[in-house]
């Protein structure tokens, strides 16, 4: 396991792919991301790799909070991105001290996957910690808004009510959000000021320290970005291929120079803000 520098701004892997899911119910709710990890998480769950899965869902325009899913429904009605960092901890002790779950899969933002690798390589409170963790997805990511800064930027100047936002995503160098039935477009450079402050020192952009990290192409929209890192990972596509859940392609030279891009302004980016601290 490797930590991510210029040259290798992804980490180790293996493969990378790019993937939808088959069955029309996730492709209709995921259209913009071809809704690979949402058809990856429901095989690991009906095949029983899994009996729960940890994942935020969204409970009211902007806010969301962790879950247990273990069900094909639970996993859908979470399903899309969030906003905000999460705590990680309150709910993965609950999926570990529930009798019923004996194995997991957790999905998350790269600074998540690395704290539960650290937790796995050096258990430093439970010896067991993360014994039952049987899967780790980690969703690209460039950083998370301070929620209260980023509402008030939304409603004072925008005239958004944060209750009325339906969908937040990434586009290019905007932020595109579904209001009411319409759609607001605020560019990148007027949200940095809202980021959080320690996501300006965050390097890793693909998140290393999982199993599978995904995320978008803006080249190839309707389907998802998959990095392979070990070969549990590639038996688990080839598995969930086989058995009619996604459907799955190589990757482009140009896919991989895109998140490579990405990846590596995310780190000059920390870079940057390090030097400022020190
Ligand atoms: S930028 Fe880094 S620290 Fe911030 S939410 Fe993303 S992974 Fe976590």
């Amino acid at each position: 396991m490797s930590f991510v520098s210029l040259d290798k701004p992804l980490g180790d892997y293996v493969d990378i792919v790019l993937a939808r899911a088959i069955d029309e119910t996730i492709r209709r709710q995921r259209i913009a991301s071809g809704g690979a990890v949402t058809a990856l998480l429901t095989f690991m769950l009906e095949r029983g790799y899994v009996d729960g899965v940890v994942v935020a869902k969204r409970v009211h325009g902007l806010q969301a909070e962790l879950v247990i899913a273990k069900s094909r429904r639970e996993i859908l009605e979470a399903a899309g991105n969030k906003w905000s960092v999460l705590p990680y901890t309150t709910r993965l002790r609950e999926a570990l001290h529930d009798e019923s779950l004996k194995s997991i899969a957790l999905v998350g933002l790269p600074c998540q996957a690395q704290f539960l690798w650290q937790m796995k390589t050096y258990p430093l409170l439970e010896t067991d910690f993360v014994s039952k963790i049987y899967f780790i997805v980690s969703l690209f990511c460039l950083g998370t808004f301070a929620t209260e800064a980023f509402i008030d930027l939304l409603k004072l100047k925008y005239g958004l009510k944060p209750e009325k936002i339906s969908a937040v995503s990434l586009e290019k160098n905007y932020i595109k959000i579904s209001y009411n039935k319409s759609e607001k477009r605020i560019p990148l450079a007027e949200l940095l000021p809202y980021i959080q402050t320690g996501c300006l020192t965050c390097s890793d952009y693909a998140g290393v320290f999982s199993d599978i990290s995904a995320g978008l192409s803006e080249n190839y929209p309707g389907y998802t970005v998959l990095i392979l890192r070990c070969e549990k990972a590639v038996k688990l596509v080839n598995e969930a291929k086989a058995n009619g859940y996604i459907e799955v392609e190589k990757a482009n030279l140009d896919v991989i120079e895109e998140i490579e891009t990405k990846a590596r302004g995310k780190i000059v980016r920390a870079t940057r803000y390090m030097s400022l601290l020190l």
